[in-house]
C-alpha cells in the first residue's frame, strides 16, 4: 500500500503515520526527519539542506527527490510505504507518480489532515521533538510522561529551530500556496481523503484508518 499524508505543518502527520506504521508495519517516510538527521550527522546533503531548513523554507527539488527516491528504493519500502512531508509541491507529485509507474505501482490513498492555521501555530509552539526515535509531543494535547523525556526511548526532547514563531509563519505560507495545488491535483485522482485533524490523536487515528480502507 502507498498512502500520502498531507496537511500543513504541524497537523499531526508525523503523529498519525507513526501510528499507522505500528498498526499496519508499512515503512514510514518523512523527508523532514531525513534532511535533520543528515544536519545533525553534517553530511554534504545536511549542509546542501541546512539553509533552507532553518529558514523554514523549502528545500530545491533536485536535492529533496533524489532522497526521496534513494530511500524509498530500500528493501524496507518493497511492501509500501506511507510518505510524511512529501511530496511538497506538483513537481514533486509528478515525479512521484512517475517513478511508481515505473515500477507498475500507483499511489493508493492520499489522506489531507485538515486543522485550521491558528490552531497549528499554537501547536508548534508548544511542540517538543524526540531525536533518537522521531516520537513528537505537544504540551497541551499530548505532554510526555514525564517532562522533557521521550516515552518512547528515554531520550531527552528537544524544540526544533524552525518551530520558532518568526520561522514558523513563514513554514506555514510557503506550505499553504503548494497544499492547494497538491490538493487539486489529488482530488482529480479520486484518491484524496479528507480526515478532520482537530480533536485526540486517537480519534482522530480511527478516522484516518477508516478513510483509508475505505
Ligand atoms: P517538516 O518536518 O515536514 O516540517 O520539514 C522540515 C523542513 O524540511 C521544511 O521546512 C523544509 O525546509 C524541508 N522539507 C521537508 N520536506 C520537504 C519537501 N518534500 N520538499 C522540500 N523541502 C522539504
Amino acid at each position: 500500500m502507498y498512502v500520502i499524508l498531507l496537511g500543513l505543518p504541524g497537523a499531526g502527520k508525523g503523529t498519525q503515520a507513526a501510528r499507522l506504521t505500528r498498526a499496519i508495519g508499512l515503512a514510514h517516510i518523512t523527508t523532514g526527519e531525513l534532511f535533520r538527521e543528515n544536519i545533525r550527522l553534517g553530511t554534504a546533503l545536511g549542509k546542501k539542506a541546512r539553509p533552507y531548513v532553518e529558514k523554514g523554507l523549502l528545500v530545491p527539488d533536485e536535492i529533496t527527490i533524489d532522497m526521496l527516491l534513494e530511500r524509498v528504493s530500500q528493501r524496507d519500502c518493497e511492501a509500501g510505504y506511507i510518505l510524511d512531508g512529501f511530496p511538497r509541491n506538483l513537481e514533486q507529485a509528478r515525479v512521484l507518480d512517475e517513478a511508481l509507474v515505473q515500477q507498475g505501482k500507483a499511489i493508493d490513498r492520499v489522506a489531507y489532515i485538515k486543522v485550521p492555521t491558528e490552531e497549528l501555530v499554537r501547536r508548534l509552539a508548544g511542540r517538543w521533538s524526540c531525536p533518537r526515535c522521531g516520537e513528537v509531543y505537544q504540551e497541551s494535547n499530548r505532554p510526555p510522561k514525564v517532562a522533557g523525556i521521550c516515552d518512547n526511548c528515554g531520550a531527552e526532547l528537544y524544540q526544533r529551530e524552525d518551530d520558532r514563531p518568526e520561522v514558523v509563519r513563514t513554514r506555514l505560507e510557503v506550505n499553504l500556496a503548494q497544499l492547494e495545488q497538491l490538493l487539486g491535483y489529488y482530488r482529480q485522482t479520486g484518491k484524496l481523503v479528507e480526515v478532520d485533524g482537530e480533536g485526540d490523536v486517537e480519534t482522530i487515528g480511527g478516522e484516518l484508518t477508516a478513510a483509508l480502507s475505505s
